[in-house]
């Protein structure tokens, strides 16, 4: 992967890669530094002695430093486990016990806490890395050498160990190889017509894959520049899109930009193309953005085991509410469809994972016997091939024997006044087994509500109760927890 990245780099080192938007003075690195500073952090982990197929665990805040981290993994055959910098102490040790690095990185400031997790984990080495390139990672690389031949790694070998949001549970590592992420750059490069002038606003995190894999690599590959933003702010979005032309998002950026007066169509003269994944882009938001901008935000689909599966196109019409056919190369199927056509989503693919690390149950349950992959969430594909999603098997709600798909309820919900968003959860019912209730961020009337829906659904899919809230608890990557909503109000019913 390192070697493919590696030669797309423009002929001209010195041009500019990265702007670090949101950082005083705007640091920039050119290509020859990602080159340099990624193979002085691979000889430094080549000196320490890690072996090829070892994991560095990454826990800092978002910089420069630390996608190099990624670049210097690959150079020296080592498999990042990148974790987000929320969790605390008693996930760090969850992920350190499984993932058994030999070395982690933390922020500075999470020193004195993590560095004894790490070595009661057995943990060889703990280095720190800020977002302002201080810590002891970087001043240890600064002693070793600038040149560093990249180990020869084939599309079998390990590269990445991703773990899932955590979304529906305990979170899962899933094991990437270099040609999982390989193929799939490469299937996005040529499906969104990356091309080498094309300029990334990226303001997402890079633990996830989202932030990492996509977006990252479509640039690099691409041999791209980045305007990078250490924090998501909508305000200062704004100004780095002019001259920019492509933007990627989890749904709530695109809501919150939305919030933001300064977003509109004056500023956006050079952007060409705005993507959404990671979470269920609301029919709302689609509208609203086109109505402000003229543009069309392309929804795509996918997940930390796979890479992405499906795109709406570059070219040609984009559906609101279906995330798109399959990406060339990539088989999407339904498995037992009920009368709708809807079931279980299974994918297939060279960027489909091999599988979790050191959860053999799960790679017996998981995978079916011909070799798909069952993703945990539920659609149904249109008869030209586009697929709509209508929520995760775990959130499916099964009321008094019959089926209630939660996306189904929630569209409805959301495009009556006074709601801004919703969630619908089953609960423990002692009549229906699970009662459909849902949860709803606005200024609403539940009676008002529940009679709208009445002339809009089925009897069976209308809420029992409709809860109100001031938000809806969601993780990271914007991604509403259901089981969160479902364990406050399991006592509702019963
Ligand atoms: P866990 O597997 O631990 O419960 P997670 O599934 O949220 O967490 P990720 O791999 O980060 O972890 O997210 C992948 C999931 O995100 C997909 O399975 C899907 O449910 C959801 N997702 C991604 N893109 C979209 C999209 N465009 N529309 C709807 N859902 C999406
Ligand atoms: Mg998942």
């Amino acid at each position: 992967l390192f070697t493919a990245l590696r030669a797309a780099f423009p002929a001209d080192l010195d041009q500019i890669a990265i702007t670090v938007w949101d950082q005083e003075g705007q640091p920039a690195y050119r290509w020859r530094d990602l080159e340099r500073g990624s193979a002085m952090l691979a000889n430094l982990f080549d000196d320490l002695g890690l072996q090829p197929g070892e994991r560095i665990a990454l826990q800092v805040e978002k910089s420069v430093e630390a996608l190099m981290v990624w670049l210097a993994c690959l150079r020296s055959g080592l498999v990042l486990v990148p974790l987000n910098p929320a969790y605390q102490a008693g996930e760090l040790t969850h992920f350190l016990s499984d993932a058994e690095p030999r070395m982690l990185i933390c922020a500075p400031e999470a020193f004195g806490r993590h560095s004894s997790l790490a070595f009661q984990a057995g943990v060889d080495w703990v280095f720190t890395l800020g977002q302002e390139r201080q810590g002891t990672l970087l001043e240890r690389a600064a002693f070793h050498s600038d040149q560093h031949a990249a180990l020869p790694r084939q599309a079998n070998d390990a590269a990445a160990i991703l773990y899932t949001s955590g979304t529906t549970g305990r979170s899962k590592g899933a094991l990437l190889s270099h040609g999982n992420l390989l193929s799939n750059a490469r299937t996005l490069l040529s499906v969104w017509g990356w091309q080498r002038s094309d300029v990334l606003v990226h303001a997402l995190p890079i633990f996830h894959v989202h932030g990492l894999f996509v977006a990252c690599h479509c640039a690099l590959l691409g041999g791209s520049a980045m305007r990078w933003f250490q924090r998501f702010d909508p305000l200062a979005v704004c100004t780095a899109l002019p001259g920019a032309t492509v933007f990627m998002g989890v749904p709530t950026l695109y809501t919150r930009l939305l919030g933001c007066p300064a977003f509109g169509s004056e500023t956006l003269g050079t952007m060409r193309l705005f993507i959404s994944g990671s979470a269920p882009l609301q029919a709302e938001t689609f509208d609203a953005f086109r109505a402000r901008t003229g543009l069309t935000i392309l929804e795509r689909y996918g997940m930390s085991e796979t890479g992405m599966l499906t795109s709406n196109p570059l070219l040609g019409a984009r559906r609101r509410g279906s995330v798109g056919p399959a990406l060339p190369g990539v088989s999407v199927r339904i498995d037992a469809p009920d009368a709708s056509g809807v079931g279980g989503v299974e994918v297939q693919g060279p960027n489909v994972f091999g599988g979790y690390w050191r959860r053999p149950e799960l790679n017996t349950s998981e995978f079916s016997a011909d070799g798909f992959f069952r993703t945990g969430d539920m659609g149904r594909l249109a008869a030209d091939g586009h697929l709509e999603l209508v929520g995760r098997a775990k959130d499916l709600i099964i009321t008094g024997g019959l089926n209630v798909y939660p996306a189904e309820v929630e569209l409805q919900l959301n495009a009556l006044p006074g709601v801004q968003e919703s969630a619908v959860i089953g609960l423990p019912h002692p009549d229906l087994g699970e009662a459909v209730t849902a949860v709803v961020v606005g200024a609403a009337a539940e009676s008002a509500l529940l009679t709208a829906l009445r002339a809009q659904l089925a009897g069976f899919k209308c809420p029992k109760r409709i809860l109100f809230a001031p938000e809806l608890p969601r993780n990271a990557m914007g991604k509403v927890q259901k089981n969160l909503l479902r364990q406050q109000h399991q006592g509702l019913y019963v």
